[in-house]
């Protein structure tokens, strides 16, 4: 029991260095340096006041100077952080999967907020998650008694890189093909693109660490939400472009921890 409510602040603590991603990244600020802010009247958050969920909760959601209501999206991603490492390490432990998934996992939550928010996803996100999916599967090639290095977690995630991206290009690259030239239908919103270049350098990074068929499924997986979210969007008549970006991450989410469950459950075997 100790070890989780130990899993849990770490998780909380790592959700409050994401909001400061998810917050610094989109205007390619440090997120290292300065120290905290208040957003609105720009005060520096003393460290008190930056304790994941207590704060938020004792400081009734306001900033302690300004009084200007703070997003609850701060307490939402600690939370979120926080139940998904709890999630990781009810799965594997504190090993090296742990870690391994769990730069996938923070990866995902700052691509899918800066995506809500702001319809990009950062390359330093994306591309910078490739190499380390890259780096780290990599390392799962050593092994250090007897000393030899297999090529094949390399080879695994280099080729999930590979069919990540592919498929996810190749798919919208049809689509554009099929409706805007062939059946020559008018441009949306000034666009003739339908998949963007975040989404497929997303989909890339995710198979880096998830390997080609798991990121297959991802691909397979996310137009069911995608569907859902949109039906809403149009019953509520909101705007129509929708980011695809959390929708990956959600399915990358369900291939990362329930991936033979669901394959079980569509060819039963
Ligand atoms: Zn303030």
């Amino acid at each position: 029991m100790i070890e989780r409510i130990f899993i849990f602040i770490f998780g909380s603590i790592i959700g409050s260095f994401l909001n400061v991603c998810i917050h610094r990244m989109p205007k390619s600020e440090s997120v290292v340096w300065p120290s905290s802010h208040c957003p609105k009247c720009n005060k520096r958050i003393p460290a008190y006041d930056n304790i994941p969920f207590l704060s938020y909760i004792i400081l009734g959601g306001r900033c302690r100077f300004c009084k200007k209501r703070i997003s609850l999206r701060y307490p939402l991603v600690e939370l979120l952080t926080a139940i998904m490492l709890l999630a990781l390490f009810n799965r594997s432990g504190l090993t090296y999967d742990f870690f391994f998934y769990m730069v996938l996992l923070c990866a995902l939550i700052v691509a899918t907020f800066i995506d809500i928010r702001h319809r990009i996803i950062p390359d330093e996100i994306s591309i910078g998650g490739m190499i380390l999916g890259l780096i780290l599967s990599s390392v799962r090639g050593i092994k250090l008694s007897p000393f030899f290095f297999s090529i094949k977690p390399a080879f695994n995630s280099f080729l999930g890189l590979i069919v990540g991206g592919g498929v996810i290009y190749l798919s919208g690259f049809l689509f554009d093909l099929v409706y805007f030239k062939l059946l020559k239908r008018p441009a949306i919103q000034g666009e003739t693109e339908s998949m963007g270049g975040g989404d497929v350098k997303l989909l890339a990074m995710i198979g880096a660490f998830l390997g080609w068929q798991r990121a297959l499924l991802t691909f397979f997986l996310a137009p069911f939400f995608g569907v859902v979210i949109g039906i809403i969007n149009l019953l509520t008549k909101k705007d129509h472009t929708i980011p695809y970006g959390p929708f990956l991450s959600l399915a990358a989410l369900l291939s990362l921890f329930w991936a033979d469950k669901i394959l079980h459950l569509i060819f039963l075997q």
